[in-house]
């Protein structure tokens, strides 16, 4: 029997940092779609698994610390030179690690709000202080505003484009302003995750806007447009020094010999994945366009979800949709961001939405 009670006391920041909800994994046997966690809805090439099962074979090891082989391979299909390449467990992690290596306690985070929710926790995990800043109309980010907010105590900006959990991207204009805007010594963080479902070609390449700016950092993830959520693999982009301090910072073998593996062969099958993200971009496209012919008013969305603005009543909407067969993601008081799924799965939403909204 454990005695009850520890009297061993827990950091303040931990007393004050939002919950991050979790989708969670679909009730087993349910006949639930789940298109709350932005997954990419197709199982792993048989490329992939069998990259996984080769790696079965090694778990005795500890994997390559630095994941060498992939940071290169990921270089090379980037066109950047490895050094550049940060990997980590999920860019979840890598982004925390990047905030550990660049604030000092007290240091200020400038974030787009609302935005993706890990931020705040990351942002006080690593001691600093998250300076929020409102989104503009259409759930677009206020890069305008976001720049005013950056004072000598920032040193970190995070642009989430395109934006989780609304969905618009930023353009190459309005980030272009707001790079001149920012001081050279404030790391400017665009958070890519979903950057292979973009159309919009107003939205620039963040790998383009890194080549001409030295304080960028761009983040990317193997969890969405490839697939691999379950193993947690992500990458930053960053210059030498900077990468070198983001490494430094990292938790030691953070991606494992699987998730290396499987990576490495994602990127070997990556005409056929983006040909699946192309399948996804239609859904998406039949999605807004269904929701809209409703009557509904939906954000842009150049991500693997859209965006219901639908406030108080947004908690309600999830459960009626979780009854009806799709598990969705509400923000109490906000809105409820739906993934976009296989076909079926967009039909039957579209019949929940349509349902809430003759109600
Ligand atoms: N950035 C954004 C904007 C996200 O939405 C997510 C996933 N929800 C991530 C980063 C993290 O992805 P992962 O850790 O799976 O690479």
């Amino acid at each position: 029997m454990l005695a009850p009670v520890t009297r061993v006391p827990l950091r303040q920041a931990l007393a004050d940092l939002p919950p991050y909800v979790p989708g969670g994994r679909a009730p087993v046997g349910a006949a639930a779609f789940k298109l709350s966690s932005n997954e990419n809805p197709y199982p792993p090439l048989p490329s992939v698994v069998a990259a996984i099962v080769d790696a079965a074979a090694d778990v005795n090891r500890y994997p390559d610390m630095y994941a060498t082989e992939l940071s290169e391979a990921i270089a090379a299909s980037l066109g950047v030179a490895p050094e550049t390449i940060v990997t980590g467990c999920g860019s979840v992690a890598v982004l925390g690690h990047v905030l550990a290596a660049v604030c000092e306690s007290g240091d200020e985070v400038v974030v787009p709000w609302r935005s993706f929710e890990a931020y705040p926790i990351a942002i006080s995990l690593a001691g600093a202080t998250g300076v929020r800043v409102p989104l503009a109309p259409g759930g677009r980010l206020d890069l305008e505003a976001m720049a005013a907010a950056v004072t000598p105590r920032t040193r970190v900006v995070l642009v989430c484009t395109p934006n989780n959990p609304t969905g618009p991207a930023v353009h190459a204009d309005e980030l272009a302003t707001f790079l001149a805007a920012v001081p050279g010594d404030v790391l400017v963080v665009l958070d890519e995750a979903y950057v292979e479902f973009v159309r919009d070609p107003d939205v620039p390449d963040g790998l383009a806007v890194f080549a001409d700016h030295p304080n960028v950092v761009v983040l990317r993830t193997f969890s969405k447009a490839y697939g691999l959520a379950g193993l947690r693999v992500g990458f930053a982009v960053a210059r030498p020094r900077l990468a070198a301090g983001i490494r430094a910072a990292s938790t030691p073998f953070g991606v494992s010999h699987a998730g290396q593996l499987a990576a490495l062969a994602s990127l070997r099958a990556t005409s056929e994945l983006l040909a699946r993200v192309d399948r996804i971009v239609g859904q998406r496209t039949r999605l807004l366009d269904g929701l809209r012919a409703q009557g509904w008013e939906v954000a842009d969305s150049q991500a693997n979800f859209v965006w219901l603005p639908l406030g108080e009543a947004a908690t309600g909407f999830a459960e009626r949709s979780a009854r009806a067969g799709v598990i969705v993601r509400p923000f109490a008081g906000d809105g409820v961001r739906v993934s976009v799924g296989e076909p079926e799965a967009v039909d039957l939403f579209l019949e929940i939405a349509e349902a809430a909204h003759a109600r």
